[in-house]
């Protein structure tokens, strides 16, 4: 949590203080209440979440009649923690099956953090003692294979990679033939991000997972976002899910921004649970999303 909190964007923890600092108003008037519900919208939360979390706290804190600043900390963070989903289930599929190892898709607009996320998933799991395979299938972008050939030394996972420029899918296809041969545990492919027209994404995308399945399953498809784009993310977002089934989001440099806030938005309108958060660009930089320590974090 320490960690958390120390990474998160220093504007993040500074909105915290703000919530807190509305809260301990001597008097918590309209206006006040107005104010809360303008600094959850800022936050990117959405305008509906916003006036859900201010009324339901507005009226906890009126029936109990607290202004203990302890007891209204906690009445504000079961409400945000309400509204991120205490409940979702965020885990990642990453076990082999039987002689077949795991397959990630990682698919989001270049620029978003799909060849950093890949690589530090990628350490995590070596961490945990699994063997992984890194499929660069990013051709259209000249450093991109050399970015997770750089992770996979890094970290110690194998990577498949060939010329800029081949198929996206063939590549993914080698991949997984790899990963079935050295009996790796988990396969993470890395997309190409092109949102040229939503066609030639879904073809692109069809294709990787038409020829991934032919070996295996894929289990997770993670959709990168990054959390400093905001709405313009959120579009980015929609288009993608129209296009692959996603399983999961990873929102990407949280901390470089306040606006958390944007977690609460992705799952509602995808209906897929965030499941990680990038919070630096280093190979340590990732985290499981826990809507508890995440809100603590934010409210120090
Ligand atoms: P891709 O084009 O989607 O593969 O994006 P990259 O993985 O190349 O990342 C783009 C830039 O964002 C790089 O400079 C990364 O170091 C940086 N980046 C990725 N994730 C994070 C994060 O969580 N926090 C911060 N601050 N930077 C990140």
């Amino acid at each position: 949590l320490v960690r958390l909190r120390a990474r998160l964007a220093r504007s993040q923890n500074a909105f915290g203080k703000t919530l807190l600092g509305l809260l301990s108003r001597e008097t918590l008037d309209d206006d006040a209440w107005e104010e809360l519900e303008d600094t959850l919208i800022t936050a990117d939360m959405g305008a509906a979440v916003a006036r859900q979390v201010t009324d339901d706290l507005r009226t906890r804190v009126q029936v109990l009649g607290t202004r203990d600043p302890a007891q209204v900390r906690e009445l504000l963070k079961d409400e945000l923690v309400k509204q991120i989903g205490a409940d979702l289930d965020r885990s990642l599929a990453t076990e082999p099956h039987g002689n077949r190892p795991a397959v990630l898709l990682v698919v989001g607009v270049n620029g978003t953090g799909k060849t950093t996320t890949c690589g530090k998933l990628a350490r995590v799991l070596v961490g945990d003692g699994r063997t992984v395979l890194l499929g660069a299938a990013d051709t259209f972008r000249a450093a991109a294979a050399e970015q997770l050939e750089t992770w996979g030394s890094r970290v110690g996972a194998q990577v498949v990679r060939k010329d800029e420029g081949t198929d996206p899918a063939s590549v993914a296809f080698d991949a997984v033939r790899q990963g079935i041969e050295s009996k790796v545990d988990t396969v993470i492919i890395d997309t190409a991000g092109r949102l040229h027209t939503k066609t030639g994404l879904m073809d692109e995308l069809g294709k990787v997972k038409r020829v991934v399945e032919k070996q295996a399953d894929v289990d997770e498809v993670l959709l990168v976002l990054d959390a400093t784009t905001g709405q313009n993310g959120m579009q980015q977002a929609r288009v993608f899910a129209e296009v692959v089934n996603i399983t999961g989001v990873v929102l990407t440099k949280l901390d470089g921004t306040a606006k958390g806030g944007i977690v609460v938005q992705v799952q509602r309108e995808l209906g897929v649970p965030v499941k990680l958060v990038g919070l630096g660009e280093g190979p340590d930089d990732l985290a499981p999303f826990e809507p508890e320590a995440f809100v603590d974090a934010i409210l120090g």
